[in-house]
């Protein structure tokens, strides 16, 4: 469920019609909807009730500092990936108590950033990162709190591209070896371990994949208890997946994926934390461009549009699909007629969709992406020397841009010239 919904016969960002945003910045651009960024958060707070829990943003689905701000004052955590995320959540004015730092790459540098304005844990992904993260703490005269990332080696059956828990995949310690490493890592001065992380994938359209990870994470609990670990916490990753087509089948609920994890590790009276970067920001944004020309080819037309693959990769990156529908409602039961959507980058690749029937358009009108509130924004580039596009915040009737569109010249000056030229 979402907040996007046609008004009077036109697409509405809450109780704000998308066309006087399209006219107040231009297109394209990304608009969130607050109230949809709420619903979603509490739908896992709620989902986890009576545990002790802590639901942590995957900040990298979009990352904005309003977005963060919006999540953080209704209770929300976050998880970053790197130290630029970290530096943003701060920003944001979510205190490091409530950062856990994820990620197989962390530098040195990164995790001294961290050790210094305050973690709730790291998410150890290898020894040898163990090891750099124990120097690092002696070195400042503390002591880092850590989970270790096990790779459960569960087929997250998702798209390739977005599995995280088969063993040939670069996340984690296979969990085969997880009682040596903890038994290693316990012995390190500068480590307190705390507990156990897992996170199996993105785009999950079901939750066997998790029970059965969850399975693994509940056994291994108790092999490292008796082991004499004191495991307090499961960080159990996010991943949950969202409906992309409005027609296609639901994936699980949020409320049915706490039950899950009530039943596989409620028993073991840890703290519980949750991930979810997509299920809560995907479904409330959606990204908004006009057309351009429509251009009839060899037996096909074309809508050109100004969003490219550099504003949204998904589909370039991800075969993803994403629901593409006309700001201004389409009349009932107006014939459909199917174009290809592309942008004006110079790839085929910069294609959003082949065929889709969509009711007859014209220059200058305006089409939403539905569901692309989450890895669309924080994945877009300048390539083509196209600007970095707007993002949007509505709340109720109010609107405000949260991120402008920077100017050509902004763009051209960063580059500097070598004074042989
Ligand atoms: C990307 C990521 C998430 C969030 O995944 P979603 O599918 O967006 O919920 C959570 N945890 C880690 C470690 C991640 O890398």
């Amino acid at each position: 469920m979402d907040h996007f919904l046609y008004r009077n016969g036109s697409l509405h960002a809450e109780d704000v019609p998308i066309s006087d945003i399209a006219a107040a910045v231009g297109t394209p651009f990304y608009v969130y909807s607050t109230a949809t960024l709420l619903r979603h958060f509490t739908l896992f707070d709620e989902a986890l009730d009576g545990m002790d829990h802590m639901v942590c943003y995957a900040m990298k689905a979009a990352s904005n500092q309003a977005i963060l701000m919006t999540l953080a004052q209704a209770g929300a955590g976050m998880d970053v990936v790197s130290v630029g995320e970290y530096l943003r959540a701060k920003a944001a004015g979510v205190p490091g108590e409530r950062i856990v730092f994820s990620g197989v790459g962390k530098t040195a540098d990164e995790i001294r950033v961290a050790l210094e304005g305050g973690i709730r844990q790291f998410n150890v992904e290898s020894e040898p990162e163990m090891e750099v993260l124990n120097a690092v703490a002696l070195s400042l005269g503390k002591i880092a709190p850590i989970t270790i990332r096990i790779n459960p080696d569960v087929d997250a059956r998702t798209h390739a591209k977005i599995a995280t828990g088969k063993s040939e995949n670069k996340f984690g310690i296979p969990i085969a070896r997880a009682r040596e490493v903890y038994a290693r890592a316990g012995a390190m001065p500068g480590l307190d371990v705390v507990g156990i992380d897992v996170h199996i994938g993105s785009q999950l359209t079901e939750l066997e994949p998790f029970e059965t990870a969850y399975r693994k994470v509940a056994e291994l609990t108790e092999a490292l208890r008796a082991d004499g670990h004191h495991i307090r916490r499961l960080d159990l990753g996010g991943g949950l997946g969202i409906p992309y087509e409005q027609s296609n089948s639901a994936p699980p609920l949020p409320l049915d994926y706490g039950a899950l994890i009530k039943r596989k590790v409620g028993h073991l009276g840890c703290e519980i934390e949750i991930e979810p970067g997509r299920l809560i920001a995907g479904n409330a944004g959606i990204m908004v461009s006009a057309v351009i020309y429509v251009k009839q080819g060899e037996g096909r037309d074309f809508l050109i549009i100004d969003g490219a693959m550099n504003d949204l990769i998904r589909p370039a990156m991800y075969d993803a699909h994403h629901d593409i529908v006309p700001v201004v409602e389409p009349r009932p039961g107006i014939e459909r007629q199917p174009y290809d959507i592309v942008g004006p980058v110079c790839e085929s690749g910069d294609t959003f969709a082949r065929q889709r029937a969509m009711p007859p358009l014209t220059a200058g009108d305006l089409v939403a992406f539905r569901s692309a509130g989450a890895y669309g924004a924080v994945m877009s580039s300048e390539y083509n020397t196209r600007p970095l596009i707007p993002e949007v915040l509505v709340k109720g009737d109010q609107f405000a841009v949260i991120r402008p569109r920077p100017t050509f010249d902004e763009i051209i000056k960063r580059d500097t010239i070598p004074e042989w030229l």
